[in-house]
């Protein structure tokens, strides 16, 4: 996709066309943690890990879990845990207002280093994080279920380069899906769960994805969300193909990897595109401007640069607005 940076655009905001599924009979589980299901083969296999709701507001992914949790997904080897995560943030969905459903007093996603995690600062999502740590710790493959704030194709993102991200890339690239990996260098503002320990170890064998499956309440995420669950299931070996291939929805497509080079990050709350822009838009020659930011031109720093998550919806000084990418094919 190429196109020209010209009109600009308000921040919108977006129909919303799920509905929240009703997760209360996942309360109870079996672990004796709350929302936290593990379903044993009593053969030998991975540990697989699938979550839903890192994300109060993304429903795409505690809906894919209640549709298997219905269809009676079990485990052929190996064991299967499904886990609704941020259900405090959950609890509080208000359509009129859905994003402060996001979370509740920090971002679930960026509280998975040691530090944070064994440190002695409380808050609504370090306790669940801590509560839900042995069974990220013990898992040998995890999915992490998310959706966007803009509209976009969906995006694997696949870690950090050299940290996990190009063995989360080969995975994705067996599950056939999605269209785009991302490689990224990570979040400054703290570890995401998919980087966590041995997931961020290129030489361990634990891998670790996050499914980004489109905007946060249109209704094909919950499309992409179960089949990229369904696909990753089949890879890792816990499910087998006679569960899984009835059940897929989505054509794959050949892949891209896309190479996080930068992330531009707002400097002032005068922050705008230089035009509108869309997650994954390729700005075709080096030197075209991208944003503004002050008195600051923020220009594509090479010929087919890739938008990566270009969003006014979180303005802060110290925010990544966007990041800019490289794609090559596979
Ligand atoms: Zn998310």
């Amino acid at each position: 996709m190429t196109s020209s940076l010209s009109s600009p655009s308000p921040s919108p905001t977006y129909r919303i066309e799920l509905t929240p599924p009703d997760i209360l009979s996942y309360e109870a589980g079996n672990t004796g943690t709350p929302y936290v299901t593990t379903f044993d083969s009593g053969k030998p296999g991975p540990h697989v890990l699938v979550q839903a709701l890192t994300h109060g507001n993304e429903l795409c992914g505690a809906i894919a879990l209640d549709y298997l949790f219905r269809e009676g997904v079990r485990p052929v080897a190996g064991r299967l845990t499904f886990i609704f995560a941020n259900i405090e943030a959950f609890a509080s969905w208000d359509t009129s207002n859905p994003n402060r459903s996001r979370y509740v007093d920090e971002d679930f996603n960026r509280v998975w280093s040691d530090e944070t995690l064994k440190g002695t600062r409380h808050s609504t999502e370090l306790r669940r994080a801590r509560e839900l740590l042995k069974f990220v710790d013990a898992a040998d493959f995890v999915l992490d279920i998310h959706s966007m704030s803009e509209p976009c194709a969906p995006i694997m993102v696949c870690g950090a380069t050299g940290q996990g991200g190009e063995k989360s890339a080969a995975f994705a690239r067996k599950m056939k899906v999605p269209q785009n990996l991302l490689i990224d260098t990570g979040h400054p503002a703290g570890l995401r769960m998919i980087e966590r320990g041995a997931f961020g170890d290129p030489q361990a064998p634990q891998t670790a994805l996050l499914i980004e499956c489109g905007q946060h309440w249109e209704r094909s995420s919950v499309d992409v969300a179960i089949d990229t669950t369904l696909r990753f299931l089949q890879t890792t070996g816990v499910v087998d193909a006679a569960f899984v291939e009835p059940r897929l929805r989505v054509q794959p497509t050949a892949q891209t990897t896309i190479n996080v080079t930068q992330a531009v990050v707002a400097k002032s709350l005068s922050f705008r595109f230089a035009g509108s822009v869309k997650g994954l838009q390729v700005i075709a020659k080096a030197g075209e401007p991208i944003a503004y930011d002050g008195d600051e031109v923020i220009v594509a720093p090479y010929d087919h640069t890739v938008l990566v998550m270009p969003s006014l919806a979180h303005l802060k000084v110290g925010t990544t607005m966007v990041r800019l990418g490289r794609a090559t094919p596979g």
